[in-house]
């Protein structure tokens, strides 16, 4: 099956061509038709499958006909950075259309946003506060909507952006076409698409599973070892890019330090930087100058680097679809790649979770040569505050400064 089948626009194609797309991903053959057709649509399908361009190409074919310049489609995103590259990937491939998108969000000014929105937008990828912000000003107008798309539903929903979704909602009060993408679908989900789409034909890539691109390996190590293994292991693997997850700001930031120190060209990307920075680093790792990324969940979420070769779990993730999101970022489309996932005795029965959605027991893996029996202290790695407190007698108490 080719793209030629979906009887694109020229121009899009060209698009589709300049990406060096030649083969459509299942989930972009099972959604690309009847989201032309002009149904609804419900697409269960995880990151990294091409689910943007399963959105993004039969909504540009739909623009490219009519008015331009009042917003005609509209895309939710859970975070600024899917937001961002969800923009990036409407103006590659509708490159040689004259159809204009911009990406909305907050943190950044609001009168650049207006300046662009004046000019004329067709299409808007925008994280919901912001949006819902725009709409109550008045300075982004729905009443030509003609699709919304809600990527990433079960993300969204678990950031608690249901009630700005809501908002959002009531700001559309005729027919649209309304396409919901999500890797999952809990209850609340099932209830709002009852809701909100009508008659939605339902398009399901695999089960909420890892990609099956991706091999995944266990490394059981003590908490107090795990920055020390993480440089060890970099130092022994052949490796391309790498996104190591940690599961809080604070340690993103203080293991993207100490893999400096260790001479690795790294960064850090958490919810706390501003989005100068945040962006710079993504920038600075898709270019390839950052070969490693250290980042959080949110932070991480949407970042689509395609040479990501291992996506490294300093901290095991909260959940089994966290774990799927993390290393959705890499065994992108057809590319291979390793989940490689330090473990405790704390996250016993998330590895019995993982087994199970798995299907398979875990392998796990030793790395030759490295001291597991070193002690706590004096080890390098990240320490609780306690231990990374200066220690100070003063009047017979001791006082910990917390570094
Ligand atoms: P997504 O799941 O939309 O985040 O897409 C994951 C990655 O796959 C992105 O880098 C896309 O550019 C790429 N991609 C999407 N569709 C195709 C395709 N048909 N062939 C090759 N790569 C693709």
């Amino acid at each position: 099956m080719s793209f030629e089948t979906f009887n694109l626009h020229p121009s899009i194609m060209a698009g589709v061509h300049g990406l060096g797309y030649v083969t459509p991903t299942p989930i972009q053959l099972k959604s690309i038709p009847p989201i032309m057709q002009g149904r609804d649509v419900i697409g269960l399908a995880q990151t990294g499958t091409g689910k943007t361009a399963a959105f993004a190409l039969p909504i540009l074919q739909r623009l490219i006909k009519g008015q331009r310049g009042p917003v005609r489609a509209a895309i939710i995103s859970p975070t600024r950075e899917l937001a961002e590259q969800t923009c990036e990937a409407f103006m590659e491939l509708g490159q040689y259309t004259n159809l204009e998108s911009t990406a909305i969000y907050g943190g950044v000014s609001m009168d650049q946003q207006l300046r662009r929105l004046r000019g004329g937008i067709d299409i808007v990828v925008g994280c919901p506060g912001r949006l819902l912000d725009h709409l109550w000003k008045g300075t982004i107008d729905f009443s030509n909507l003609e699709v919304l798309v809600i990527d990433e539903m079960d993300r969204l929903f678990d950031m608690g952006f249901l009630p700005s979704i809501r908002g959002i909602l009531e700001c559309i009060l005729h027919r649209r076409q309304t396409l919901m993408f999500s890797a999952t679908m809990p209850n609340d989900i099932r209830r709002l698409v009852q809701e909100i789409l009508h008659d939605p034909v339902t398009v399901q890539i695999g089960r909420t599973v890892p990609a099956l691109t991706v091999s995944h390996a266990l490394y059981p190590v003590k908490q107090h070892l795990k920055t020390a293994l993480l440089v060890e292991l970099l130092q022994q693997i052949k490796t391309e890019s790498v996104l190591v997850f940690t599961r809080t700001k604070h340690r993103a930031e203080r293991v993207a330090q100490h893999m400096k120190r260790a001479g690795f060209g790294a960064t850090s990307l958490q919810g706390n930087l501003s989005q100068g920075r945040r962006q710079a680093a993504l920038d600075g790792f898709r270019a390839g100058s950052h070969k490693i990324l250290v980042a959080t969940d949110i932070a991480a979420r949407g970042i689509d680097v395609l040479r990501i070769s291992h996506v490294i779990n300093y901290d095991m993730p909260e959940s089994t679809d966290a774990y799927t999101h993390r290393i959705g970022r890499t065994g992108r489309v057809d590319k291979k790649g390793d989940a490689l996932t330090f473990v405790t005795g704390a996250d016993t029965a998330m590895v019995h979770d993982l087994e199970r959605v798995l299907k398979k027991p875990l392998e796990r893996r030793t790395l030759q040569g490295f001291d597991y029996a070193k002690p706590p202290l004096d080890n390098g790695n990240i320490r609780s505050p306690h231990q990374s407190g200066r220690r100070a007698v003063r009047n017979g108490r001791v006082k910990i400064t917390v570094t």
